[in-house]
């Protein structure tokens, strides 16, 4: 029997209505009283100093790089196994992205090869931590501090990961997260920064809304003030619009965390009895976040799997096929196949599998059938 089972859902509902006609009712729209709370709630979440709400991850990871003066002839370490985003952001600084390979197993920045793609002129590690399990992030600080470099995390994937009691934040100047449509808590659009000195955090608060010395609803509680603009920043403040709908997604943000890890669990037994799909492995130590579930499938065989689960009701997509090899990466940088060998073999064979809290075992039973049916 044919069933549909969408790639994603997102839970937003009454708790989210609600609270978003709080901020209706209210005279403030912008970056404001809910924004602050959400902030406080997050900082304590992730035991960072401070949590700076911001429009996007991408906008984040931008802010970040500006605020470490991370600007042209700079180089930047990082994985081609991503989203676009995380090395976007550093070409938008004006600084180069340096592919460096991932780990086999896992698809996160290999730690271990990073110290041959290290020149004078970098600057700056930028791990992503891969479907929601963190990178080794013991390992790559011991580097940066050897070398004298930052990290900026891309933890996009990651805001519930942990990685022997370390979370995105904890070894880094500062860690970025997406409250995009597809995340674990999501807004459509938004994102945030986690960042423990406070003298980053300072900037990155001005380096969100142009540089301005004092936000708006600073400058409109009852007496105005002047204002003065220190730094050229961007236009990158979360609203209390959007603030308000991620606020009760905090209260279930265990529980659905929770309930990722027994449906990624009731995936894996599946698909260790299946003859030639593979998954990547989790590490001891992981409390993996499990953002996306992957497979790994024969990469001659992986369009038609593409082409052929939709057909039988079954979403998908895949994360990623490698950043060096797109067009404008090639052009600009001259990247070529085989550069990055691993992360090349990931991307021909990864298949991202429906995963979200509203997802029901039945229908992961489906998903396992018809993938035992099609190979
Ligand atoms: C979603 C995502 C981003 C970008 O997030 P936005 O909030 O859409 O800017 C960055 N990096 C990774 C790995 C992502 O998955």
């Amino acid at each position: 029997m044919l069933m549909k089972v969408e790639f994603y859902k997102h839970d937003l509902g009454q708790q989210e209505l609600d609270s978003l006609s709080t901020v209706l009712d209210s005279v403030f729209l912008t970056t404001g009283p809910r924004t602050r709370e959400l902030e406080k709630k997050l900082a304590l979440f992730l035991h960072c100093a401070d949590f700076i709400a911001v429009s996007s991850c991408t906008q984040a990871l931008v802010i970040c790089l500006k605020a470490l003066d991370i600007g042209p002839g700079d180089e930047v370490l990082t994985t081609p196994l991503t989203f676009i985003a995380s090395s976007n952001s550093i070409l938008e600084v004006g600084a180069t992205p340096v592919f460096v390979d991932v780990e086999p197993r896992t698809g996160n920045l290999d730690a271990e090869l990073i110290e041959a793609a290290i020149t004078p002129r970098t600057k700056a590690i930028l791990p992503v931590h891969l479907y929601g399990q963190m990178a080794d992030m013991r390992s790559l600080q011991a580097i940066a501090d050897q070398y004298n470099l930052q990290i900026i995390e891309d933890a996009a994937h990651c805001l519930e990961g942990q990685r022997e009691g370390i979370r995105p934040g904890h070894l880094s100047a500062a860690a970025c997260f997406s409250f995009y449509a597809t995340k674990s808590i999501t807004c459509g659009e938004g994102g945030g920064i986690a960042v423990n000195d406070q003298a980053l955090a300072q900037k990155i608060k001005l380096l969100r809304t142009h540089g301005m010395n004092k936000e708006a609803s600073e400058r409109y509680q009852g007496r105005y003030q002047h204002w003065d603009m220190p730094y050229l920043g961007y236009k990158a403040n979360l609203d209390d619009i959007r603030s308000a709908l991620l606020l009760p997604q905090l209260d279930r943000i265990k529980a659905n965390l929770a309930t990722r890890q027994r449906l990624s669990r009731v995936y894996e037994q599946g698909l260790q009895q299946m003859a030639g799909i593979d998954f990547p492995e989790t590490m001891p130590g992981v409390e993996h976040a499990r953002h996306l579930f992957t497979i790994w499938v024969d990469p001659e065989k992986r369009d038609t799997y593409l082409a052929q689960l939709p057909e039988l009701g079954v979403g998908v997509a895949v994360n990623y096929r490698p950043v060096h090899l797109l067009s404008y990466y090639c052009q600009t940088f001259g990247y070529k196949k085989d550069m990055f060998p691993r992360a090349e073999a990931i991307g021909s064979r990864t298949i991202s599998l429906p995963l979200y809290p509203a997802l029901t075992e039945q229908e992961i039973e489906y998903v396992l059938e018809v993938l035992n049916v099609m190979h």
